[in-house]
């Protein structure tokens, strides 16, 4: 994708409108227009990368970086007890918008919120071959 056709590069160079929290050299921190819950803030990098893998290192620093004061503030702002940190990758992974942005997710007991995944048992053979697999892809 064309950063010209990027709906997170349009808010970053002010053609879209956002609700801004924070912003500093390489992060910038808005509102989700479509919150999950109330407070629900979007961590972007301000230059165009797809997904974490495709990120320099020093940007996800800057982003961890530029995530404490969001975190603290976004959950002192609503009372959170808690909160999600999400990314996701690829639109196999629910990506829509293909431009690298954390979500921090505040939470409330009882919120009644659910990420739904069902966790199996894996069989120890599968366990070690898969191990096996990715170790290999780590010292290739
Ligand atoms: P993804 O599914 O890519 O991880 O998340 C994209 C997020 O961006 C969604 O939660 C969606 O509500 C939010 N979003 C989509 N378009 C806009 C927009 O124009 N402005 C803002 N602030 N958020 C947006
Ligand atoms: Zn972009």
């Amino acid at each position: 994708m064309l950063t010209k056709d990027c709906i997170f590069c349009k808010i970053i160079r002010g053609e879209l409108p956002s609700y801004k929290l924070y912003e500093d050299a390489h992060a910038l921190a808005i509102l989700d227009i479509n919150p999950i819950t109330r407070g629900h803030t979007l961590l972007l990098s301000k230059s165009h990368y797809e997904t974490t893998k495709d990120t320099p290192v020093e940007v996800l620093t800057a982003l961890t970086q530029a995530s404490y004061p969001v975190i603290k503030a976004v959950l002192a702002a609503v009372k959170a007890e808690g909160y999600n940190i999400l990314i996701n990758n690829h639109k196999s992974a629910g990506q829509q918008i293909p431009h690298l942005h954390w979500h921090i997710i505040p939470r409330h007991f009882n919120d009644n919120i659910h990420f739904h995944w069902t966790p199996t048992p894996c069989q120890k053979d599968e366990m070690e071959k898969i191990a096996e697999a990715i170790r290999k892809h780590i010292n290739a």
